[in-house]
């Protein structure tokens, strides 16, 4: 999986995963088929047994899902990967994967909407709770947060919407110390600007979504394994991977599979049972996304930072939020971790709080209202009245959204049009 690993980021973008052999197609084909031929019985039955590495069904694996995820594994820099259906079914069966009824995770309060309520919600009736902690908070508070039956911690490399930059020194000293891997979201630094491996983060989880698709077309995840946390080293905590699993013939993942032992189980037991496979074709339409991720990233960036600026120069506007401005808050922890660049989303408020922020937005024509972020058209969004609707005032501001924030996600246009657009829509306000 790794024999391009020696290349530059750019370079693994377009060549890494699909190795076509001799005669082979050069672009990934789309195998689009359940099944798998076999000449003999027994040949199938080791697949069966994890005796023998090959195809079966392809709610198990799929090799054009598999290229995908061997790219995407290539570009964090970690020992395997697999794709999901979505960016809610990676969150979910990366702490799945380790949690069970009885235990517990702690929770950064700025991750996004749909990854708060799957673990405090949904999670919760499975018998998981959550202690939820600011991002902000000092180490001291930090480390109160842990219990005995704490399994890992979760949190966002760059928060959707409330853009915090994680403080990742912080994060993995306390997962660490407290003996549990630390999960991060890089869905909006994307591994071009951000490789939280390289920080002591252990799992990445992605919505492919956002820019790894980059042209709104596909709903899809990705789950991503450093291999360097030692399960066996806390091997009373982790015993889904420590112990055998009598759903696979007595099987303990860590003997078999080594570094690869998480990833091996979230595929073999959880998509087994919980079937969250993406479609062939979805995965080949990511393909040509990561193709040119490292060329869009970086005009999202150069693009938001002249909106941001232009923004933050106009009467009204009452604040902007964009960590790659100098005087944000999160600005030194960007420059640190995300040296290049953040990412293409910003957030702002406009004098005279939410109703003038509706407003501001349906007079916009070239940025669309959608229920979208991070693709390659400018597209803006309210959260209150969105995708966090079922949170209340209090919930909202501790998940750092203001009532009035308007989530603004600059595309690859002409910045000048863009800020043009703008410009035009706050002259009706
Ligand atoms: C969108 C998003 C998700 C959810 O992903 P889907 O692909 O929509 O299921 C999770 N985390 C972050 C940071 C996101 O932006």
């Amino acid at each position: 999986m790794n024999n391009n690993s020696e290349y530059s980021i750019e370079t693994k973008c377009i060549q890494a995963g699909w190795q076509p052999k001799n005669g082979e197609p050069r672009v990934l084909p789309i195998y689009q088929s359940t099944t798998y031929k076999y000449e003999t019985s027994d040949e199938m039955g080791k697949l069966f047994d994890l005796e023998a590495e090959g195809y079966f069904y392809t709610r198990l694996q799929n090799p054009t899902n598999d290229m995908v995820a061997a790219k995407i594994c290539e570009l964090e820099g970690g020992v395997a990967a697999m794709l999901t259906s979505s960016g809610q079914a990676a969150n979910y069966y990366a702490v799945f994967n380790i949690c069970e009824a009885g235990d517990h995770v702690v929770l950064s309060s700025t991750v996004y909407g749909g990854t708060f309520n799957l673990l405090t919600v949904t999670m919760k009736k499975m018998g998981i709770e959550c202690t939820i902690v600011d991002p902000d908070s000092d180490e001291e508070t930090l480390h109160k947060a842990f219990q005995d039956n704490t399994k890992c911690v979760v949190a966002e490399s760059i928060a959707n919407p409330a853009l915090v930059v994680l403080d990742f020194e912080k994060f993995v000293n306390a997962a660490h110390a407290h003996g549990v891997p630390l999960i991060v979201d890089n869905t909006f630094a994307t591994p071009i600007n951000c490789r939280p491996f390289e920080y002591g983060v252990d799992i990445v989880t992605h919505s492919t979504t956002k820019y790894m698709d980059g042209h709104a077309m596909c709903v899809g995840g990705a789950i991503v394994d450093s291999g360097n946390f030692d399960w066996t080293k806390h091997g009373d905590k982790f015993h889904g991977l420590t112990a055998p699993d009598d759903s696979y013939h007595g099987v303990t993942y860590t003997e078999k599979f080594g570094r690869k032992a998480y990833i091996t189980k979230a595929t073999v037991q959880l998509m087994r049972d919980l079937g969250s496979i993406p479609s062939p074709m979805n995965s080949f339409l990511l393909n040509i996304g990561l193709e040119t991720l490292h060329l869009r990233v970086p005009r999202h960036c150069e693009n938001a930072l002249k909106v941001a600026a232009w923004l933050e120069q106009n009467d009204k506007v009452a604040w902007v939020n964009y960590p790659g401005l100098k005087g944000n808050k999160y600005y030194e922890l960007a420059q640190k971790y995300m040296p290049n660049g953040t990412c293409g989303v910003i957030s702002f408020g406009l004098k005279g709080g939410r109703d003038v922020s509706v407003d501001f937005m349906d007079h916009l024509k070239l940025a669309a209202i959608v229920t979208h972020v991070a693709d390659a058209r400018t597209c803006v969004l309210h959260p209150a009245s969105h995708t966090h609707r079922q949170m209340n005032d209090e919930q909202l501001i501790e998940a750092g959204v203001q009532p009035d924030l308007i989530r603004f996600s600059v595309g690859i246009e002409n910045a000048d049009d863009i800020i043009a657009d703008i410009e035009q829509a706050l002259a009706h306000i």
